[in-house]
């Protein structure tokens, strides 16, 4: 007999990492950007990397980050999304050859400063309305002359990020279109769109697309799955029924006792909790379990969760309870849970055992 054990695993499934960004490569035909920030949205940096080789480049959020990414891929463009921090940060991304965004004038200050003999390429950055990051459009030429006079300066292309990008009806989504169809007149490179944009046909085959969220399978938009736009969800989550157990009527379950239950009833206790990142919220999701959906009962608690099995008589301890993946998309569990599915992968911990197939 197999030895017990808690169980508690996210499989990641390589082949469908690299299906996702052949699905990209269709929606988009221009340059792809793999956004392998936050360890791949949770699902491993170095397996995302390393079966990404189709990319055209990688972009990341931090300068460990970068290095990480660089440390596995000797030739593939880097960039680094908010830049560099000071000195140190830029004569490294020089050394290891990572672009840099330049959002801020100290940014340019730095590329002044800098007594480095060998170049590297900036993206400069346009705030075209979502207001994070970016300098005034109409301060664009003179950003662009600054930036020639910078020793260390190559290549200068542009880019821009959508608020909206999930809704492309919306005023400001029509606002940034408007600024971004002037930012294209000028005759630099571009990278306006990310996964959102791509999805809702926002981007052209002229730009360099940034793929996040939907290289891992996942839909942004809201009430469509990644399914809905042929992609597979890279990232299963799943644990095991530590124990069953039945409660009489008008017993309550978990913390709180927020649940109570309205006749005798059969209750699973899952081995996965909120410090293995799955959050606690005051919203009720479901789990999969002998190919049925059950629901999550009171509230989520740090290493266990309890479901309802009454639908489900014949689930036993060590059974093995699905918490997103096929047949449960995590797109439904964030709706669920009133999340964005974005938090889903990026919180899960290093406590869940990874697993990597094909
Ligand atoms: C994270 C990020 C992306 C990726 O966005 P998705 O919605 O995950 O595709 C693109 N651009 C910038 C600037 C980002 O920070």
């Amino acid at each position: 007999m197999a030895q017990r054990e808690r169980g508690t695993e996210a499989v990641i499934h390589t082949a469908r990492l690299s299906h996702n960004l052949k699905q990209f490569k269709q929606l988009h035909q221009g340059p792809v950007i793999t956004v392998v920030k936050a360890d791949a949205y949770g699902h491993g940096l170095a397996v995302a990397v390393n079966h990404l080789h189709e990319t055209d480049a990688f972009a990341v959020a931090t300068m460990d980050e970068a290095l990480a990414v660089r440390a596995l891929s000797p030739d593939k463009r880097i960039i680094l999304l908010e830049g560099v921090f000071n000195q140190h940060e830029l004569s490294l991304s020089i050394q290891h050859q990572l672009d840099v965004v330049v959002h801020q004038h100290y940014q340019i200050a730095l590329l002044n400063q800098s007594s480095a003999t060998e170049q590297l390429d900036v993206w400069l950055k346009l705030d075209t309305g979502m207001n994070r990051l970016g300098f005034d459009p109409v301060d664009t030429e003179q950003l662009i002359t600054q930036l020639n006079a910078a020793k260390p300066v190559r290549q200068i292309r542009l880019m821009s990020h959508f608020a909206s990008s999930d809704d492309p009806s919306c005023p400001q989504t029509q606002t940034q279109q408007t600024s971004n169809e002037w930012l294209k007149s000028l005759g630099y490179e571009y990278s306006l769109s990310n996964t959102g944009a791509i999805l809702n046909n926002l981007s052209d085959r002229q730009e360099w697309a940034r793929v996040g969220i939907g290289l891992y399978g996942i839909s942004p938009l809201p009430n469509q799955s990644g399914s809905d736009f042929g992609l597979q969800p890279v990232m299963e989550l799943s644990a095991k029924l530590i124990a069953t157990k039945t409660i009489a009527a008008g017993a309550r379950v978990g913390y709180g006792g927020t649940y109570e239950a309205a006749s005798d009833m059969k209750i699973g206790i899952v081995g996965i909790g909120y410090a293995d990142g799955y959050p606690w919220t005051q919203h009720q999701s479901q789990v999969l379990i002998h190919g049925t959906l059950v629901p999550v009962i009171g509230r989520v608690s740090m290493d266990m969760l309890a479901i309802n099995l009454q639908e489900v008589p014949t689930a036993r301890t060590g059974d093995r309870v699905l918490l997103w993946g096929n047949g449960l998309p995590i797109e439904q569990v964030a709706a669920d849970m009133r999340l964005i599915p974005y938090t889903l992968p990026c919180g899960i911990t290093k406590r869940v055992n990874f697993h990597v197939i094909q």
